[in-house]
């Protein structure tokens, strides 16, 4: 097999945090994998600001995050896209998909899907998210006259996903019946993240997605996805969480604390570390170059294994 990283399909790969606060060591971790990613394939890396759920997003954070990166060194090879001003390419994908009827109207609010869920016995609740149980698809009388308020995607007759995710391993999930058919544009008109990362993705031609493992169980709905609008899948690496005292995931929602970029090497080592990479370089241009060759190593000797 071969052992250079080089000679992939071009290679691109993308950063894309949302922008309700300021980064912190937690996305510093897949900022950092994913350019130390592109840089060993000596390929392209992206940034893209995924601010599509704007109730949540914080007025300004998306200059703080790019500061920040820049502050690191983790440039972009070009300039950064929003995603809140791509939402004709999210409408034309959602028109391709209601054409081809792999997209349908939804009345459904929170209480009736619980309800319709229970009277099918099946557990309500996981990660506090509904299994979605089909009520409006058009065979079972779509809408009934009543008002629509988010579209969903048709799963396929066998919605079980298989993908061999570079960090994980092989992995699969059964989306009909984790999550059933799934929002693709929200009650309150917003793009669901599903939609757009898929879209955005594609349009970027992302070849390689990496990001923090917490996003992998999402991974499944986005192949369906790809494959209901013909489009590529990228590979998947979901790079390891930092957890918060708490047990907990860091996260903005629970508190973590902004990345202190005043000492970009000590966060940098610090990132390094939960992606338990071993760099020795005491300036920070010289230790993102020796964390690349790390990086390159590392999965040369995987690939080649
Ligand atoms: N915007 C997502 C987040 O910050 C990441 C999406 C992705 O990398 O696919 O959690």
């Amino acid at each position: 097999m071969s052992t250079s990283l080089s000679r992939h399909r071009a290679y691109t790969g993308r950063f894309a945090p949302s922008p309700t606060g300021p980064l912190h060591a937690g996305s510093l971790v897949a900022a950092l994998a994913s350019w130390l990613d592109s840089r060993a394939h000596r390929g392209r890396w992206l940034v893209r600001m995924e601010d599509v759920d704007m109730p949540r997003c914080v007025p300004g954070a998306d200059r703080e995050i790019l500061r920040q990166l820049d502050a690191l060194g983790l440039v972009p090879d070009a300039p950064p896209q929003w995603q809140s001003r791509r939402g004709a390419l999210y409408a034309t994908a959602l028109e391709r998909l209601i054409a081809v009827r792999s997209a349908y109207p939804c009345a459904c609010t929170r209480q009736q899907i619980a309800a319709a869920a229970a009277a099918l016995g099946r557990p309500p609740a996981r990660h506090e998210e509904l299994v979605y149980p089909g009520s409006c698809r058009p065979e079972r009388g779509g809408l009934r006259g009543q008002t629509p308020r988010a579209w969903r995607l048709r799963l396929p007759d066998d919605a079980t996903v298989h993908w061999a995710d570079r960090q994980l391993g092989a992995q699969s999930q059964d989306v009909a019946a984790v999550v059933g058919d799934f929002v693709l544009k929200r009650g309150d008109g917003l793009w669901a993240y599903q939609l757009a990362v898929v879209v955005d993705d594609a349009d970027q031609a992302v070849s390689d997605v990496v990001r923090g493992a917490d996003l992998a169980d999402n991974t499944p709905r986005q192949v369906l996805l790809q494959r209901a609008l013909g489009l590529p899948t990228p590979r998947y690496l979901h790079t390891p969480l930092v957890m918060a005292v708490s047990g907990e995931k860091l996260s903005k929602q629970h508190g973590a604390a902004p990345l202190d970029v005043n000492d970009p090497l000590a966060a940098l080592r610090a990132a390094a570390e939960v992606l338990e990479l071993r760099v020795d370089a005491a300036h920070q241009p010289d230790w993102l170059a020796a964390a690349t060759q790390a990086w390159a190593a590392r999965w040369a000797s995987r690939a080649s294994a």
